[in-house]
């Protein structure tokens, strides 16, 4: 059965589809994406992500392509075609095609190209025993908070952690916060506190972040939003890392020193027993 991908609303085979060469969001990265899991059909926090889409696109001048309701249909389609249930759904919409010039055209029509795959869930060894991460500079540009399809300090920094062995490098601005990691937010554990990075200009301000804070909440957990140092990192009782598709996976070791005792701890074992709920169950 041929992989299905859908591309300006035309459903082709994945090994066909394409966008024009002059499409900006290839020659200028101009343009932005969502990653969504999708759980039984059913898009895990889409409101999260459709109102992160939407602002994405504002904040880069820039228009929801179609309502919410038409994506769920295109993405219930392409589900169907993959034979699909549980599935990891990529969603792009770039400004579109035009002759290339730095201005941004008056009259074009924005690229949307969505793409399915059978839904990875993180290693069972990283989820039981903890990852390592090593940290690196943060020279990205003073918007992350917005999802742009330009990633390329964040390709550089995971291809620093791929070769020193290590799961994720954690972004460090010139005042020695950690900021968030490559494709993932960055949390430790004081006591029964998490500290998370401010969603500022500075972070993507991530869905499983969100929902994170809510069962937080929910587990009386105090969630603090401020910066936090490496130091205070490495001598954290707990660290932790979050993303749509990383779930929550417990960090053990930073930049060789372990991590209170080098084992995933039980704050972050609470809150990932809730995610793994919020995920599996249909109120997400
Ligand atoms: N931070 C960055 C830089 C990311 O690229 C991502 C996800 O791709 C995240 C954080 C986590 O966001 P979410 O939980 O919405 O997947």
């Amino acid at each position: 059965m041929p992989r299905i991908s859908c591309v300006n609303g035309r459903y082709i085979r994945h090994s066909q589809a394409g966008v024009h060469i002059e499409d900006r969001g290839y020659q200028f990265a101009d343009g932005v994406y969502e990653v969504i899991v999708v759980v039984e059909g059913r898009m895990v926090d889409e409101d999260l992500h459709f109102a992160r889409l939407e602002r994405s696109l504002r904040e880069i001048r820039m228009e929801m392509p179609f309502g919410v309701d038409v994506f769920r249909l295109k993405v219930a389609e392409l589900l169907r075609l993959n034979h699909l249930r549980n599935a990891n759904l990529y969603i792009q919409v770039s400004r579109g095609v035009a002759p290339r010039n730095h201005q941004i055209p008056d009259e074009i029509q924005p690229a949307v190209v969505m793409t399915v795959r059978p839904l990875a869930v993180p290693k069972r060894e990283w989820v039981k025993d903890g990852v390592s991460i090593i940290t690196v500079p943060d020279i990205r540009w003073k918007r992350p908070d917005i999802k742009s399809v330009s990633l390329l300090p964040n390709i550089l920094a995971k291809d620093v952690a791929v070769r020193d062995g290590v799961y994720e490098a954690w972004q460090v601005d010139n005042k020695g916060m950690v900021t968030e990691g490559t494709s993932t937010n960055a949390w430790i554990v004081e006591g029964r506190s998490v500290i998370t990075y401010p969603p500022e200009n500075a972070i993507l301000n991530g869905v499983t972040r969100l929902a994170l804070m809510k069962i937080a909440a929910e587990a009386k957990i105090k969630v603090e939003e401020r910066p936090f140092s490496v130091d205070e990192a490495k001598g954290a009782d707990e660290a932790f890392l979050t993303s749509s598709t990383a779930f929550l996976i417990p960090i053990v070791d930073i930049d060789g020193n372990r991590v209170g005792n080098g084992k995933p701890g039980p704050v972050s074992r609470k809150l990932l027993e809730g995610y793994s709920s919020h995920l599996w169950s249909s109120d997400a």
